[in-house]
């Protein structure tokens, strides 16, 4: 489990992200009641998206999927469960959640999981 510390300093990280990700969605009209019904992909790479190179509606579809993302990651703050991984409850670390503060799984599940959808 990280340090009390990193929580809170990447629940401010989560805090930022989610209100610029509100305004953002506000302007293209996005309400937060139809983001819920959103089907997101799980866990995509946000970070690489490129305002450039995608088309509007991509992006704003996979930005409502990252506050999304995000809103749940704030849940599990409170709930006190933030920052454990979903397949084996092992904390994950500290420097991955700093790239990626709403990833659900260790790296080491994370590739389980890469692994598994490929197969399918
Ligand atoms: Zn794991």
């Amino acid at each position: 489990m990280p340090r009390k510390n990193e929580i809170l300093r990447l629940k401010e990280i989560l805090e930022q992200r989610k209100q610029t990700l509100i305004d953002f969605l506000n302007d293209g009209q996005i309400s937060i009641d139809e983001l819920k019904t959103q089907e997101c992909k799980d866990d995509l790479d946000f970070a690489e998206l490129s305002f450039d190179t995608f088309n509007e509606e991509l992006v704003l579809t996979r930005l409502s999927c990252e506050l999304k993302e995000v809103l749940y990651s704030l849940e599990q703050i409170e709930k006190g469960e933030y920052g454990l991984c979903e397949m084996c409850d092992e904390a994950i670390d500290y420097n991955r959640l700093k790239a990626k503060p709403y990833a659900k799984y260790c790296i080491v599940c994370r590739e389980i999981y890469e692994k598994e959808n490929k197969e399918k």
